[in-house]
């Protein structure tokens, strides 16, 4: 059976989760469990949030939090956003709070370091003897000596890009008290990356197969492979592992380097509290397990490069990514959506007010699978109104409500003699049937979710054709044909738009009377004449109800 490891970025425990992270990683990955579960896939989905780092702390001092219930309050804002559009993992958890992490990043630290793959260099950095501190990273700020804007931090300059190097600022600063810092020297371990590169990693990564817009990022990304510091002077974060002596005080894991871990230690996390502590090692060490990363594409160079580099370096049998889908930028109204910029709008609340399927249904059909694209809230009112309440809910409710008043509310009975004319005509001759799960698997939701729509399309074209309720009065045994071929449609229907909109996909099933989930459904594949009906005639229906409210701008909106 195939196995396959899902992990979403994790989130940045400094601020909410956006439609931009959302579409970008999160509902793509939750969309791929889903569908890949019922193919009958077996699936492990993992995430949670990356809680480390300087502008973390920098951003707790500023809100007068410690560090822990800072990062708490965000990671419970990621969770109620995941509970609001739906998202499910089969952990959630946090850098800082998962018991496993510290040592497993440890133990990646001290196996790279034993393989030779990490580099020990004293280097000059600046402290604040006001503050008895190295400045890490953000720490520091001054003028940026490339385009000369003022606010440059210690780690990249906001205004061009530029990496920072804070030894080279004229005028350098310290971010908490202000005064001027002076050079110190300080150990710091590195990864080597060309090292890794060469060995192995190199090789694979251009051998390996990746979505076309990744491809073109990492086209560059070999050629000018730094070694990368993988330490840092500050408290907050993994310690060094006692083999590396005292050099390694104050010191703790750079955050990039723990958190792609945290996609294993959560792992680890997850097979303890269900009683299997070892069962990481098969998903993880397992040679037919498939990885793969839903990220935003500012993280391809970590999840294609570097955390690769780390897997193979520690050689412990870790598998590689076999897919890094990585999406491009969803943007708002043509600003991007932010942390820290006040652009963001509160996620759990848009929810409840326009329908979490609705939501994830535009979500999914405007994704910035290749390029940048953009969220409005026009669209998604336009897209529910025609795609999914014009088009799957006008069909769902018309043919049952017609079944409710006019055939007993139970499934109208095929006559034998009309069997194939109906199959001839729903499965050939009312238009192309698409399989949404064929495209999941090529990570083009767009299109998946464009091909739940057009299958229902086939079956409107169906009852133009067949105009079953005038049918009714002049032929009404090939009026209830019709009505059960129909009803048969939306048998499939239901299943397709299982992992889009999963209260939607269960409120339409409930209503051809099944009891059961239809997210533990059989996916449906394409629907084959010699097989395609599971229905009985004389089936209870549920009650039928409108499947999709339209919806109506608001008057400021308008
Ligand atoms: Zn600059
Ligand atoms: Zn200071």
């Amino acid at each position: 059976m195939a196995r396959t490891i899902v992990t979403s970025a994790l989130l940045y425990a400094n601020g909410p989760l956006h439609f931009g992270h959302i579409a970008g990683a999160y509902l793509p990955a939750d969309v791929y469990v889903r569908t890949l579960r019922m193919c009958g896939d077996e699936v492990l989905a993992v995430s949670g949030s990356d809680d480390h780092g300087v502008a973390i702390t920098i951003s707790a001092e500023k809100a007068g939090e410690d560090y822990p219930s800072y990062v708490a309050r965000w990671n419970g804002n990621m969770r109620a956003t995941f509970d609001a559009l739906d998202i499910r993992y089969d952990i959630v958890s946090g850098t800082s709070t998962c018991p496993e992490h510290p040592e497993l990043s440890r133990e990646f630290f001290s196996k790279l370091m034993a393989n030779g793959y990490l580099v020990e260099r004293q280097t000059n950095q600046l402290f604040c003897v006001h503050d008895d501190m190295f400045l890490a990273d953000r720490y520091v700020e001054g003028t940026c000596y490339k385009c000369g804007s003022e606010g440059a931090r210690g780690d990249e300059c906001p205004s061009c890009g530029t990496w920072i190097d804070p030894l080279q600022f004229e005028d350098p600063r310290c971010k908490i008290c202000g005064s001027t810092p002076e050079e110190r020297t300080t150990t710091h371990w590195y990864l080597d990356l060309p090292k890794l590169r060469d060995d192995k990693i190199g090789g694979w990564i251009r051998d390996h197969e990746w979505k076309t817009n990744v491809e073109k990022f990492i086209e560059n990304l070999l050629e000018d492979v730094p070694e990368r510091a993988i330490t840092r002077d500050m408290s907050w974060g993994v310690s060094l592992p006692p083999e590396v002596g005292e050099a390694g005080e104050g010191k703790v894991l750079y955050v990039w380097f723990d958190a792609p871990i945290g996609y294993i230690s959560f792992t680890k996390e997850l097979m303890r509290e269900r009683g299997t502590p070892d069962a990481w090692k098969d998903w993880w060490q397992g040679e037919d397990t498939q990885l793969v990363h839903f990220i935003g594409k500012d993280n391809i160079p970590f999840h294609c490069l570097v955390f690769p580099s780390m897997l193979h370096g520690v050689q412990d049998g870790y598998v590689l990514p076999s897919a890094v889908p990585a999406n491009e930028f969803y943007n708002l109204k043509g600003g991007k959506f932010s942390t820290s910029g006040g652009n963001a709008f509160d996620v759990v609340k848009f929810v409840e007010e326009w329908g979490v399927d609705a939501t994830r249904f535009y979500l999914c059909s405007t994704m910035p699978e290749t390029a940048d694209s953009e969220f409005s809230l026009e669209q998604l009112i336009q897209t529910t109104n025609t795609a999914l309440a014009g088009t799957i809910g006008n069909l769902a409710t018309r043919v049952l409500k017609f079944i409710a008043k006019n055939f007993d509310a139970v499934v109208p009975e095929l006559q034998e003699s009309h069997r194939e004319e109906m199959d001839r005509l729903i499965l050939e001759e009312c238009g192309p049937i698409e399989d949404p799960a064929a495209h999941v698997r090529e990570f083009r939701f767009r299109r998946a979710a464009e091909a739940v729509v057009a299958n229902a399309t086939v079956a409107n074209v169906f009852v133009d054709r067949m105009a079953p309720w005038a049918l009714r009065k002049e032929d009404p045994a090939k009026a209830a044909s019709a009505l059960n071929t129909l009803c048969e449609w939306l048998n499939w229907q239901a299943r397709w738009m299982a992992p889009f909109m999963p209260t939607k996909a269960q409120q339409l099933w409930e209503m051809l009377g099944h009891s059961g989930q239809v997210s533990d459904e059989s996916w449906p594949g394409i629907p084959d004449a010699g097989s395609w009906r599971g229905l009985t005639a004389g089936a209870a229906l549920g009650n039928p109800e409108a499947l999709f409210p339209r919806l109506t701008a608001p008057a400021s909106e308008a």
